[in-house]
Parts: structure tokens; C-alpha cells; sequence
């Protein structure tokens, strides 16, 4: 059975928050005094999700992406991460990279598909500025541990105008010398005083940018994924994410489930069906959840511009909950 919607797109691609807590405190997601953070029965447990995992294969999703909040402040997230190995073929993970110094051999046991590393300044100062917290010497040195490693990494860089957009060719640079791909993501307003309104940078004045640097810059075909891919060369990728204008949405593959079993058909969904009520009712079987989810995701709209005129304003928003 294939988990397809109603604008033709087949939904192949998991991404699992699996919790909404997290270590940093970035401008553009979180406010400096945090969230009102879940309460830890509110949560899946690691059964649950496996569960529900198990149901997703067999509806066709063969990636996973663990994501959050930040995923490594998850006890003992290593089992949950060795379960979903066995499940999914690709399995991978975003994370701010302050918090899994001891969990390297594991990413290389299970041979872990991906792991996207978010770091938004080169700069020690300016990485506390945006994170308020002052870590970026050791999301560096984890950075760098990931590549000499071999483990298949990439780089997430939100691109803020006026305070970090200064640094876009500095970061492909970084990219080339390291052989690694770095991903600008278009900064995405979720309230009305997250300030990421001001910021707000377009995938197309950041590509000019590096265009003006790089006049060998040339755009891939689509493929399919989140970002629009460049080359410079030929040889180095480059990646820009238009998460808030929304242009790769006729191709999106992808379903997100929330820290509390919620799932969402896209980013800027604000309610979905309620996956922990059903697997926390014993009268409820992988049958019945399986077909949930196929209601579910048949009702996916047609973009994420068609999904925000939905929101209702007066609700916080954050990544953090969404599972970013
Ligand atoms: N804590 C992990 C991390 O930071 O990589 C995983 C969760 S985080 C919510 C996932 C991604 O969403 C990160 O790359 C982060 O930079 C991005 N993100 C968070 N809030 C955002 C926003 N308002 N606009 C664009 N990207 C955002
Ligand atoms: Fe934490 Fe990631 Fe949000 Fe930053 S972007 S506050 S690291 S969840």
C-alpha cells in the first residue's frame, strides 16, 4: 500500500520529533526562556514510535529522519536509533551537533544515512548571539569529527539578513574545503514576534549572492528533496531551502510526526490525527492505524501556503513542536 494524497505525490519520507525539549535556545525557533515544554507521559515512548514506525513501512516510507527540538537530548536515543535502523533503510538525523560526542560509533555502526548539522555562524560570537548559548567550539569540533569520520554530513545554515548573511560565501567556502554540502534555509516567520519577519532573506537573493561570488553557480535539476541544489564547478553542492516561499511543495514527500504523536501533513500544518490516543487504546490495532494514516495523508493540501491560511495566529508556533 503507497501513502498518496489527492495533487498526486506519494508520502515516502518520516520525519519523527522526537521531543520538543532542547540545549540551545536559537533566535528563530525558540524564546530565550524556552517553551512550554511537554510533559514526558504526554510523549511517545520508544515502543510507540517503533510501533508506529513498523506501520509507516509498510506503507511505503522507507526514510526516517529524527529531529526535534534536539533529538540527542533523548535518553538513551541510541536504542531508539538501532530499532529504526532495522526498520527504515534510510535513516538519518538533525541536530545542533552540541551533544553526541559519545554517540559517534554508534552513527557508524548503524551506518546512519545522513546527519544534518545546524550551525549558523563561523563565528564565535555571532553562534552566541543566534543560539544564546556559547557552544560553538564543540559543534565544531563535532563537525569536524563527523567528517574525518566518513559519516555522511550536512550542513544547515538559516539565513538571517543583517545577521548572518554576511557569512553565505564563507560557509560555501567552508563547504569546499571540507567537502561538504552546506544547506541555506530561508528563515520562516512562525509568530508574529519571533522577529524572523525582519530577518527574512528570499532562496533567490541568497542564490544571487552566491551567484555574485561564484559565477559558475548552476542549478541542478529538481530532485525531488527539500532544497533546490547548485553546483559550483560542478563539483562542490550547494543547497537553499525555500521554507517559507514554498516553492518545492508539488513535490514533497514528506509526513511529520510530532513529539506527541500528532501527525502532520506539512510544516505549516496546525492539526493532524492524533497517533498516541490510538496506540495508547488497546481496542485500537496496526490495522486501524494504518488507515488512519492513509485518511490522513490523502488530505494533504496542495502547498504549504494553502496549509498557513488555516493557522490560527494566536497560537504559538515553533519548530521545536512541529519537529522542524
Ligand atoms: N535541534 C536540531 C537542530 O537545530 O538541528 C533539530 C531541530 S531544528 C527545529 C531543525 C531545523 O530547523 C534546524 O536546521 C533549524 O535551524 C531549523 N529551524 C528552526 N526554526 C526555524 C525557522 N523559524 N525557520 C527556518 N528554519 C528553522
Ligand atoms: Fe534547539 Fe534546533 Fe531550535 Fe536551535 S533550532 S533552539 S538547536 S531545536
Amino acid at each position: 500500500m503507497k501513502l498518496g494524497d489527492t495533487h498526486n505525490r506519494i508520502a515516502r519520507y518520516l520525519r519523527i520529533g522526537v521531543t520538543d525539549r532542547c540545549n540551545l535556545r536559537c533566535r528563530y525557533c525558540m524564546p530565550a526562556e524556552g517553551i512550554d515544554f511537554a510533559h514526558r507521559d504526554d510523549i511517545l515512548s520508544y515502543e510507540e514510535i517503533i510501533r508506529l514506525a513498523k506501520v509507516f513501512s509498510d506503507l511505503g516510507v522507507d526514510k526516517v529522519r529524527l529531529t526535534g527540538g534536539e533529538p540527542f537530548m533523548r535518553k538513551d536515543i541510541d536504542v531508539l536509533l538501532r530499532s529504526l535502523s532495522d526498520v527504515f533503510a534510510k535513516v538519518h538525523i538533525t541536530t545542533n551537533a552540541t551533544l553526541f560526542s559519545d554517540h559517534i560509533n554508534l552513527l557508524k555502526e548503524i551506518e546512519i544515512s545522513g546527519l544534518n548539522i545546524s550551525i549558523d555562524s563561523l563565528d564565535r560570537d555571532r553562534f552566541f548571539m543566534i543560539t544564546r548559548r556559547d557552544s560553538y567550539a564543540l559543534v565544531m569540533k563535532n563537525i569536524l569529527d563527523c567528517i574525518k569520520n566518513g559519516i555522511p554530513t550536512k550542513l544547515n545554515i538559516v539565513v538571517m539578513k543583517g545577521v548572518n548573511d554576511m557569512e553565505i560565501i564563507d560557509f560555501v567556502r567552508f563547504g569546499m574545503e571540507h567537502n561538504v554540502e552546506v544547506r541555506f534555509i530561508e528563515a520562516m516567520p512562525f509568530n508574529d514576534d519571533d522577529g524572523n519577519r525582519d530577518v527574512y532573506m528570499p532562496a533567490t537573493e541568497i542564490a544571487e549572492m552566491i551567484a555574485g561570488e561564484f559565477p559558475s553557480l548552476q542549478k541542478l535539476v529538481a530532485d525531488g528533496s527539500s532544497s533546490e541544489k547548485y553546483t559550483i564547478n560542478g563539483k562542490q553542492t550547494v543547497g537553499i531551502i525555500p521554507a517559507y516561499s514554498r516553492s518545492l511543495c508539488s513535490s514533497c514527500d514528506r509526513i511529520r510526526l510530532t513529539p506527541q504523536g500528532e501527525l502532520l501533513n506539512c510544516l505549516y500544518a496546525q492539526t493532524g490525527t492524533n497517533l498516541l490516543a490510538m496506540v495508547r487504546d488497546e481496542k485500537v490495532s496496526d490495522g486501524d492505524i494504518q488507515q488512519a494514516i492513509v485518511d490522513s495523508v490523502i488530505l494533504k493540501k496542495r502547498s504549504g501556503l494553502e496549509e498557513e491560511a488555516l493557522i490560527d495566529k494566536n497560537a504559538f508556533r515553533s519548530m521545536t513542536t512541529i519537529g522542524g
